[in-house]
């Protein structure tokens, strides 16, 4: 049997992290197997959907470099699979099931306006899965068209009657599947949302009938969703059943979890993938620590590139207990690729932050080009996220403020020590220039020995002065980047503040 996957968003939100996970597991096990990847867009919900989020998720995928393996055409390219263009398929398959008894019309009402509990239930959550959850254990429709003779409803209909059709749901007996992950699970046909709406009174699909339809017609071999999707797996499964057809093999997949053990939301940090991407995140080191929540790939090692994944990632190794998301790994992981980057690919990243931050055009100038070039060099080490860099190197192209005198006396030194320091800091510049970082280094050594101070109490004032901030680039190369010219006048507007 050859393996067909597929992600399935709502587009009803950003993409966010659980999203990717999911997305990327059936990524990765469609790659790993030779299968198809397949895209659908789940918008049956038509007033929750919006044009913004399928937008979002593609941006999401091409930042990612995720690619999908078939579609409608669109101009040439693959679309994905958008449910609110298939309405009349959907509709087809709800009659069939008519048809063949395993459904039924109902005149209730609209499920957005008749018995509210009933379709509380009914209507359920094209999208959200809790409340699905929620519909499905705590009410119910009361089943009264149930019952009335199928000619019967079918005058009502011809007539004009607004109508939605139902599934019947067998009233006893069990339904049970083995999720690929958990095993056995079971339910009672008794508990099973009784009678789930399947096309509404305007004719449009319910999320049910038209993923179940889809996953059938898309020959899907295996669906993999988050854990939170599980309540609707029997009312699935009976529709398998209704129809006659063999269902896909059932993966869901662990939740993710804060440090909290509550479901990772926006209190926890950034959930939505915008989020990583403007923050300054590597889309390989996302996709690397994603691919770690709730999955081990091969003992002793964190760092894996997609193509390492796809080639290592095994269903077996999916776990069952909840993922962790840890947001200092993910900050880990980032660095590892940052540092891992050519410096000249790196420049290329940073560049653009740079012009956002508005410290250079965008692109940059060739000489701002060249700045960024041999600063990446002295960042690389440092930075956690690419955004970093704006501070890390605003120095080199803007004046900057020098903090209050108080700040810039090293600890045991007063003004007039501090001055004198920077006098002798200043000339050394002068003298011995900072292309020789090894020289100029042993220079300040001595001269700190001949002040009886500290080496960093010559240096401290020094990068405050030139820099404006205490942590910075090592000084002698930011010196040196910013050229000493540049940095004298700098010095000696701290010496004159000291002085004051
Ligand atoms: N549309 C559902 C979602 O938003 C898909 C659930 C499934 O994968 O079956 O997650």
């Amino acid at each position: 049997m050859s393996v067909r996957v597929r992600y399935a968003p709502s587009p009803t939100g950003l993409q966010h992290i659980g999203g990717v996970r999911t997305a990327l597991f059936n990524y990765l096990f469609a790659r790993s197997m030779g299968g198809s990847f397949i895209l659908r867009l789940e918008d049956t919900d038509r007033s929750r959907s919006a044009d913004r989020y399928v937008q979002n998720l593609y941006d999401t995928f091409k930042w990612l470099g995720f690619y999908w393996d078939e579609g409608p055409d669109v101009g040439g390219a693959f679309g994905p699979y958008v449910q609110s263009e298939r309405f009349a398929l959907y509709k087809e398959y709800a009659q069939r099931l008519i048809d063949m008894d395993k459904a039924y019309y109902c005149f209730c009402g609209d499920a957005k306006t008749a018995d509210k509990l009933a379709n509380k239930a009914a209507d359920q959550a094209d999208d959200n899965a809790e409340e699905a959850a929620q519909a499905e254990s705590g009410y119910g429709y009361n089943r009264r068209c149930r019952s009335i003779d199928p000619a019967e409803a079918k005058r009502r209909v011809a007539a004009g009657e607004p109508h939605v059709i139902r599934l019947k749901i067998p009233l006893d007996g069990t339904t049970s599947f083995t999720d690929l992950l958990l095993g056995e699970i079971e339910w009672k046909n008794a508990d099973v949302n009784p009678d789930p709406v399947l096309l509404k009174s305007d004719g449009f699909p319910t999320y049910h009938l038209a993923n179940v339809v889809d996953d059938h017609t898309m020959q899907i071999s295996h669906v993999m969703r988050a854990q939170e999707w599980i309540p609707s797996a029997p009312l699935h499964l009976l529709m398998y059943q209704a129809f006659g057809w063999q269902p896909p093999k059932l993966c869901h997949l662990p939740m993710v979890l804060g440090q909290d053990g509550q479901k990772l939301s926006k209190r926890h940090g950034a959930t939505a993938v915008d989020e990583f991407r403007t923050k300054g995140y590597l889309k390989d080191a996302l996709i690397n620590y994603v691919a770690m929540l709730g999955c081990s790939y091969q003992d002793g090692r964190d760092l894996y590139s997609l193509s390492e994944l796809v080639s290592l990632f095994k269903l077996e190794h999916i776990n069952k207990a909840p993922a962790i998301f840890d947001y200092v790994k993910l900050e880990w992981f980032n660095g590892q690729y940052i540092r891992a980057l050519e410096p000249a690919a790196l420049a290329g990243l940073l560049a653009p932050l740079l012009a956002a931050a508005g410290l250079v055009q965008d692109p940059p100038t060739a000489a701002q080009r060249a700045i960024i070039d041999q600063a990446t060099p002295l960042v690389r080490e440092r930075l956690k996220y690419l955004t970093d860099v704006a501070e890390a190197l605003r120095f080199l192209f803007t004046e900057p403020v020098l903090p209050p005198v108080a700040e810039l006396l090293p600890k045991k030194l007063d003004a007039a020590a501090t001055a004198a320091g920077l006098a002798a800091a200043r000339q050394l510049l002068v003298d011995i220039g900072v292309d020789d970082h090894d020289r100029i280094e042993a220079a300040f050594r001595a001269q700190a020995e001949a002040l009886g101070c500290k080496l960093g109490d010559l240096l401290m004032p020094l990068r405050l002065a030139v820099t404006g901030t205490k942590v910075s680039p090592p000084l002698f190369e930011s010196i040196h980047v910013l050229g000493v010219a540049k940095a004298l006048p700098r010095i000696d507007k701290a010496i004159a503040a000291l002085r004051a």
